[in-house]
């Protein structure tokens, strides 16, 4: 389980979210407050939440939510797509032939994480080997033999050997009828002149088709700036974050990914060889913000964005009909009630009771209109029909003397909008809701 700070101060951002009726400078403004606290806290680096609270601000704003979608749906999604800029999505590994090259600093489970990769692939039918590159660490050719017989996969090194780049050669040799190499190096306590040469000369020697950083959930703040040193170094191709079975905050590790500007590949979630697992951006993304289902979420905005594409152009140039009626009463629905739509309209003092019946008749539309074909609703003659009225009556499970009652009022409220459709600021105001 991926337990860390960070998730549950995203989470309960996004639930204080949950009241808002609108989206509005003020909402997001409100929003992303919460959110840097949360990823401060959880030691993501400053400049990326700033980066990533500008952005998010900019999305929201930018377009206005699509009808059916609450504020919150509609932000969870917009954080959702941040975050996935930021780690990647979902990692599909290569079951080919290749060679993997794990950096990191010391302790952040270059080792561990290097016999999981050989297991990970051996599982999958591809025959895997080790190469101990860590020649300064005194028992790091014993712990990577020890690790690569537990996973039963091809190991060399060299006991007393300094010259990381000569084990490299020597292994290469040996192993070149093996599919998947990986080669674990040397870490520090930070990024050294001395360590920075290794590496170079290493990745020289080894021509990795992937260069992986590897670090702990629990790195802090430094994160970030140490993957950009590494990147520097040797251009990082993925990242493994290791230890997110832990209490770390995680911030660090994301930080680390969006620095180096590289995918994320598979996260450590244990001690054991089989505490691997590949990077799903939605799994972790979902666990991050508390949403398990967020494919669900996804498809909900994306159909939502989708029925709500009638821009005001179109409808400038569309008759009002039961159809486009039918969607200004859908996008009322999400704007929350009446009061609140007359307010932004500028109307605010409508009486109490008025409102409140308009807002039972409109409902009742709604359920009218929703059982009406799409003949029907764009061709209001076809109503003229006694069955169809009759049958859309069972239909909504209203009577047929309040569906000629909407069609009457319907009229009126056409030969209304024909009036003010003249008037551009009223217009502009209506459209601008939807
Ligand atoms: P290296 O110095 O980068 O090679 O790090 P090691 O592979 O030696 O790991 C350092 C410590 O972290 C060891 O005690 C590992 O068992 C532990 N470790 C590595 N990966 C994980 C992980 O995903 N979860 C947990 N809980 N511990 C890990
Ligand atoms: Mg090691």
């Amino acid at each position: 389980m991926i337990s860390m700070d960070l998730g549950e101060g995203l989470r309960q951002a996004i639930a204080k979210l949950t009241r808002a009726t609108i989206i509005d400078a003020n909402t997001i403004r409100e929003f992303n407050k919460e959110l840097q606290k949360t990823l401060l806290s959880a030691d993501v680096e400053v400049r990326l939440v700033l980066n990533f609270t500008k952005d998010i601000e900019e999305k929201a704003l930018k377009s206005k939510p699509p009808a059916g979608l609450s504020p919150k749906d509609y932000i969870t999604n917009i954080v959702y797509d941040e975050l996935v800029d930021l780690v990647g999505p979902t990692y599909t590994p290569k079951l080919a032939r290749q060679r993997i090259l794990l950096m990191g600093l010391y302790g952040s489970g270059k080792t561990t994480t290097a016999a999981k990769l050989a297991k990970f692939y051996q599982d999958r039918g591809l025959s895997a080997a080790l190469i101990c590159c860590d020649v300064t660490r005194p028992a790091a050719y014993t712990q990577l033999e020890t690790l690569a017989k537990q996973a039963n996969v091809a190991f060399f090194g060299q006991e007393d050997g300094k010259d990381a780049a000569k084990i490299v050669k020597l292994g290469l040799e040996k192993f070149k009828d093996k599919q998947v190499v990986i080669c674990d190096t040397s870490g520090r306590n930070a990024l050294d002149d001395y360590l920075i040469k290794e590496l170079r000369d290493v990745a020289e020697a080894f021509k990795p088709d992937e260069k992986v950083l590897v670090v702990s959930a629990d790195t802090g703040q430094v994160a970030g700036k140490q993957a950009r040193e590494f990147d520097k170094t040797v251009k990082i191709s993925g990242v493994i974050l290791t230890k997110m079975d832990g209490s770390g905050k995680g911030g660090g590790a994301l930080s680390a990914s969006a620095a180096a500007q590289a995918k994320v590949m598979f996260i450590g979630t244990g001690e054991k060889l089989n505490n691997l697992e590949r990077f799903d951006s939605t799994k972790f993304i979902g666990g991050l913000l508390g949403v398990p289902d967020i494919n669900s979420l996804i498809t909900h905005v994306q159909n939502a964005i989708k029925e709500s594409n009638m821009n005001p152009e179109e409808m400038e140039a569309e008759e009002l009909n039961f159809e486009t009626f039918y969607s200004q009463l859908k996008a009322m629905g999400s704007m929350g009630p009446l009061k609140n739509i007359f307010g932004m309209m500028g109307a605010a003092d409508v009486p109490k009771d008025m409102l409140e019946q308009g807002e039972e008749k409109l409902k009742k539309y709604k359920v009218i209109i929703s059982s009406m074909t799409i003949e029907e609703r764009k061709n209001e003659r076809l109503l003229h029909d006694h069955k169809r009225i009759s049958r859309i009556a069972k239909g909504s499970g209203t009577s047929e003397k309040e569906i000629h009652s909407m069609i009457s009022e319907f009229n009126k409220m056409k030969k209304v909008f024909g009036n003010i459709k003249n008037d551009r600021g009223f217009r502009k105001r209506f459209m601008n809701m939807t």
